[in-house]
C-alpha cells in the first residue's frame, strides 16, 4: 500500500525531561486525519528492527484523570516504564482517538448507557448506531517510518491493533503483553474486550462466556 508521509513543515522535535528521564518528542500535524500526534522516543530506534513501542489511544479519562472503569492509565503508565527501563523504544500518543475513535462526548454517552442499562462496550455504542472502533493507525504508521523504525515489537493485548499496523506498513514482529491490574471497576469492560473484541487478557479470571 502507497502511504503518505508527514511533510517535514508539520514536524516539530524536542527533548522532554520527565520522572521516567529524558525522551525525545516529535510532534507532528498528520496530514490525512489533521489531528496533531506526539511520538516520545528513547534512545536511538532509526535504523533499528524489532523496536520496543506502544501505539496508544488517547483516553482522557483514563490517561489524565486514572479514571478506573478502562485500563487505558495503566496501559500508558506500564509502556512508559517498560520502554524507559529498556532504553530504546518509542511511544506514539494518537489523538483522536477517544473511545477507539468516536470522541468524548459520544464516549461519555456509551458509559452513561453502560451503567443505566447494563450493556457492555460493544453493545452501548452499536445502541447509539456508533462504530465499535473508528481507530485509523496511519498516523502511527507515518511517524515511525519518519523516525526510520524497520520493525517493532508491540506493546498491546489487542491483536487487531498489529494487523492494522501491519497493513499500514509497519512490520510488527512480536506481541508484548500489557497486563493492567484487574479491579472491580474495570472486570466488565477488560471482560467484553477479550469477549467481544478479542484481546489476549489471560490474567482474567473470569471465564470465557
Ligand atoms: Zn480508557
Amino acid at each position: 500500500m502507497s502511504e503518505q508521509s508527514l511533510d517535514p513543515a508539520s514536524v516539530a522535535e524536542s527533548e522532554l525531561a520527565t520522572a521516567r528521564g529524558v525522551f525525545r518528542t516529535v510532534a507532528f500535524r498528520d496530514p490525512v486525519d489533521r489531528n496533531e500526534h506526539l511520538a516520545l522516543v528513547a534512545g536511538e530506534p532509526a535504523g533499528a528492527d524489532d523496536v520496543l513501542t506502544r501505539v496508544h489511544s488517547e483516553c482522557v479519562t483514563g490517561d489524565v484523570f486514572s479514571a478506573l472503569r478502562c485500563e487505558c492509565g495503566d496501559q500508558l503508565s506500564s509502556a512508559l516504564d517498560t520502554i524507559a527501563d529498556h532504553g530504546t523504544g518509542v511511544l506514539v500518543y494518537l489523538r483522536g482517538h477517544e473511545g477507539r475513535g468516536i470522541g468524548l462526548v459520544d464516549k461519555a454517552r456509551t458509559i452513561a448507557l453502560q451503567d443505566n442499562s447494563g450493556l457492555d462496550t460493544v453493545d452501548s455504542a452499536t445502541a447509539l448506531g456508533l462504530p465499535v472502533d473508528a481507530r485509523d493507525y496511519g498516523p502511527a504508521a507515518r511517524v515511525l517510518r519518519y523516525l526510520a523504525v524497520r520493525s517493532v515489537r508491540l506493546l498491546t493485548n489487542n491483536p487487531d491493533k498489529a494487523r492494522a499496523l501491519t497493513a499500514r506498513g509497519v512490520p510488527v514482529r512480536s506481541r508484548v503483553p500489557l497486563l493492567a491490574p484487574a479491579r472491580p471497576e474495570n472486570l466488565g469492560y477488560l471482560t467484553a474486550k477479550r469477549d467481544r473484541l478479542g484481546h489476549d487478557l489471560p490474567h482474567l479470571r473470569e471465564p470465557r462466556v
